[in-house]
């Protein structure tokens, strides 16, 4: 019998999992097997008496949720380049900091980074509270990013559980129960599994763990560290755990957006309202995509020239795009040329109209009517998930 499963007998508690030993194997394999991430503070670097910068950690767990760590790695460091400490986002203009964050999806969450930026800055003299409750004291801070801050940046054992953790536990502990009803039950054993020493590292490796070998569809169960304390495992049900409840299906609804094109290549944009979908972001006038119906920004010849699909939270969106040429002055939003409009500053589902306004020769001769086009969500442009 191996070392590690002569420790998971010795002192395995109700559940047959041995918390106090799987910990320890964990920690010991990140030491080793650690990600690197331009946030990170690697365990040989923090051995070394380094500390994380709590500004860098909690932006990049805000940017982190409902996004990937590939997505995220550009904007992230283009972040701290333009703003290195949170005194520096907190004093952004908002416009500039929504247009940096497009195509990172769920835009109310940079809305609420500016927010808390500047609660950070202006009621905390630029430090970050270091405990869960002071944390979730500040403007768009949940649960999730209090407890992954206070443990990364300031070594509090908090409890971390993001959807990577989730799969870890339901397997470890081998719980049945569907998500997300078993969320309680899964955070209260990540909590049995949380060491009170380094529990900032111990966070990281259960994410890299879910990252990269105890991965969604085929768990690398050989490689995996804390393979012999692994109930689900043992009872061949690893690939199959967590289950989730069946969800509803999403609604689809549809729409127009309205691209009005000027002589000298101005085009008709409007800001968006700060609360609601795409809150605060620069996009075409739209219908209001909620079946009520609203008018054009401007009376003139509009052609539909094609659909953009995109998938919301909550519904799925079929967005039928329409161009026209004008000189005339909208009735909502305003003429901007392109020195003063950046299509990087779009979020995604408007970029696609823009993308596909292009195609149909808004920027050249108008095509002619009726010449339709398609672009499906994930072909050609990103499929994202936006708030
Ligand atoms: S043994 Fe397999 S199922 Fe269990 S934690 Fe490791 S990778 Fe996941």
């Amino acid at each position: 019998m191996r070392d590690a499963e002569v420790m998971a007998e010795a002192a395995t508690d109700i559940s047959g999992v041995n918390p106090g030993a799987a910990a320890a194997a964990l920690l010991d394999w990140y030491e080793a097997h650690a990600r690197e991430m331009p946030w990170r503070v690697g365990p040989a670097d923090r051995a070394r008496g380094v500390r994380p910068d709590p500004y860098r950690v909690w932006l990049s767990e805000v940017m982190l949720q409902q996004t990937t760590v590939a997505a995220v790695r550009a904007y992230f460091r283009r972040f701290t380049e333009l703003w290195p400490r949170v005194e520096d986002l907190a004093s952004a203009p908002d416009a500039v900091v929504m247009g940096e964050w497009a195509g990172l999806g769920y835009y109310a969450r940079a809305r609420n980074l500016l927010a808390c930026a500047r609660a950070v800055a202006h009621d905390h003299a630029g430090r970050f509270p270091d405990t869960v409750d002071g944390l979730r004291a500040l403007p768009g801070i949940g649960p999730y990013t209090a407890a992954a801050v206070a443990a990364i940046a300031f070594d509090r054992p908090a409890v971390v559980v993001d959807g990577n953790v989730e799969r870890v536990v339901a397997r470890l502990f081998a719980v049945e129960t569907p998500l997300p009803g078993a969320k309680p039950e899964l955070t209260r054993l990540a909590g049995r599994l949380t060491p009170n020493d380094r529990p900032g590292d111990h966070a990281q490796a259960m994410m890299d763990l879910g990252a990269t070998i105890c991965t969604p569809r085929k768990p690398a169960c050989g490689i995996c560290p804390v393979m012999a304390f692994c109930t689900g495992r043992k009872a061949g049900l690893a690939a199959d755990l967590p289950r989730k409840a069946a969800k509803a299906a999403k609604p689809t609804r549809q729409g127009t957006v309205w691209v009005a094109r000027r002589p000298d290549g101005a085009l008709v944009l409007e800001r968006r309202a700060d609360k609601g979908l795409l809150g605060g972001m620069l996009g075409f006038p739209g219908d209001g995509w909620d079946g009520k119906g609203s008018d054009a920004p401007l009376s003139a010849d509009w052609q539909v020239v094609g659909e953009v699909r995109h998938t919301f939270t909550h519904f799925h969106l079929i967005l039928s795009v329409a161009v026209a040429d004008s000189e005339a002055a909208p009735k909502r939003g305003e003429w901007m040329t392109m020195p003063a409009f950046h299509p990087t500053d779009l979020p995604t589902l408007m970029r696609k109209a823009y993308d596909l306004a292009v195609a149909a020769g808004v920027s050249h001769p108008r095509p002619a009517a009726g010449h339709l086009r398609q672009v499906e969500a994930g072909a050609g442009s990103t499929k994202g998930k936006v708030q």
